[in-house]
């Protein structure tokens, strides 16, 4: 069903009955009486494939009770019916035509119920219109019901995790063995596309290339600056593999680091591998932030972490669980998430270091395998 280039594991077809089945199950446990799944990686994780989010109408009504619907454009049937392959079995098909109301198809097949949860990227056109239509229902967001299920992922998503890490690795010691000074941050940025495509990457999604002052950003985007001694540069990379993320940050310094910047960046590893050592199954996220958190703050850079220490990652970049001060829900085996802390002095320079830590039965394993070492360039 998917379309594997590489040599992973497939999906199998019962993963996304179970999937459909166990989205159902979540959302009667929340009291919803349905999900109105629209285009997006929830959509894609539910029924294996991905359709486009336009401005006709698709949506995958998941009842708490009964079969699920998916209502899709008339043009769009073919694409719909060849991606789900088999699954489509385990559904009905209602395709529209171009002079019908998709929305009061959807309406009908909900049928008269007192909470409906739509997907979180639902477009507000649709989610407005099906709220008129939908009335006395109450709307809310599908968001946590979808995090609850592709949070926790399954031995064969860690396995591509794990694909997706190896390559950003690759990618990363490329770069760092390259000399950097003399560059420009955006000939760095596009030449890191290249080494994540080249290490096995579907697709090349950012690179960035955050230099010299510039390095106090932590979301820089690569420009015109060119790359000199004395420069700390925070490299964070990603892409995509068989539709699972990478992202890993290194930091590199041109030349000898002073030893001031050498003794910010060993405060900064010990802070991030304690982190990764604190992973274990029913530790609250929040307490993992505070390992990494504290140990900075005692150092004294307790002002210049300005971002939380980390974010799940799955089919998107950015998902849950946040590993967050205000995140109290403890990690559960199967989470998969970055433990990234970062230092930054305005106007000076700044370091992070970014691994992929799935949490298992025995605690944290690390996805990405290469050093966290400050990586000394030329
Ligand atoms: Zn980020
Ligand atoms: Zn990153
Ligand atoms: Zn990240």
């Amino acid at each position: 069903m998917t379309n594997d280039v590489h040599d992973v594991t497939p999906v199998a077809l019962s993963t996304y009955r179970e999937r459909l089945r166990r989205a159902a199950a979540a959302a009667a446990d929340r009291g919803v009486d349905a999900l109105l799944i629209t285009p997006s990686p929830d959509y894609a994780y539910l029924l294996g494939y991905r359709a486009p989010a336009m401005e006709r109408l698709t949506c995958l009504v998941v009842p708490a009770e009964g079969e699920p619907t998916l209502v899709v454009p008339r043009l769009e049937e073919p694409l719909a019916r060849h991606g789900l392959g088999e699954l489509t079995d385990a559904l009905e098909i209602v395709a529209w035509d171009e002079t019908d109301d998709p929305v009061r198809i959807v309406q009908r097949v909900v049928g008269s119920v007192l909470r409906v949860a739509v997907q979180d990227q639902m477009w507000a056109r649709f989610a407005l219109r099906l709220n008129a239509a939908l009335d006395p229902a109450q709307l809310v967001e599908a968001g946590h019901t979808m995090a609850a299920l592709r949070s926790v992922k399954s031995p064969e998503e860690i396995d591509r995790l794990r694909a997706a890490a190896r390559a950003a690795d690759e990618a990363m010691l490329a770069i760092t063995a390259e000399p950097l000074g003399g560059r420009t941050e955006l000939e760095v940025s596009r030449r890191i596309g290249e080494h994540l495509l080249a290490a096995g990457h579907d697709t090349a999604e950012f690179s960035i290339v955050a230099s010299g002052p510039n390095a106090a950003s932590p979301h820089h985007h690569a420009g015109e600056r060119v790359i000199s001694e004395g420069d700390a540069i925070v490299l964070d990379i990603g892409g995509t593999r068989d539709g699972y993320c990478s992202d890993t940050s290194r930091t590199a310094f041109v030349g000898e680091p002073p030893a001031e910047f050498a003794a910010l960046f060993a405060v900064l590893r010990e802070a991030q591998r304690a982190a990764c050592e604190a992973v274990r199954p029913g530790i609250p996220a929040a307490d993992v932030d505070a390992v990494a958190r504290d140990l900075i703050t005692d150092a004294g850079y307790g002002g210049a972490f300005i971002h939380r220490t980390g974010h799940g990652i799955g089919m998107e970049t950015h998902e849950e669980p946040y590993i967050v001060a205000s995140n109290t829900e403890p990690l559960v085996e199967g989470h998969a998430f970055s433990i990234e802390p970062g230092i930054y002095i305005d106007g000076q320079w700044g370091a992070r270091i970014e691994d992929i830590v799935v949490c298992t039965a025995d605690g944290g394993e690390r996805l990405n395998t290469s050093s966290t070492e400050l990586y000394i360039v030329e």
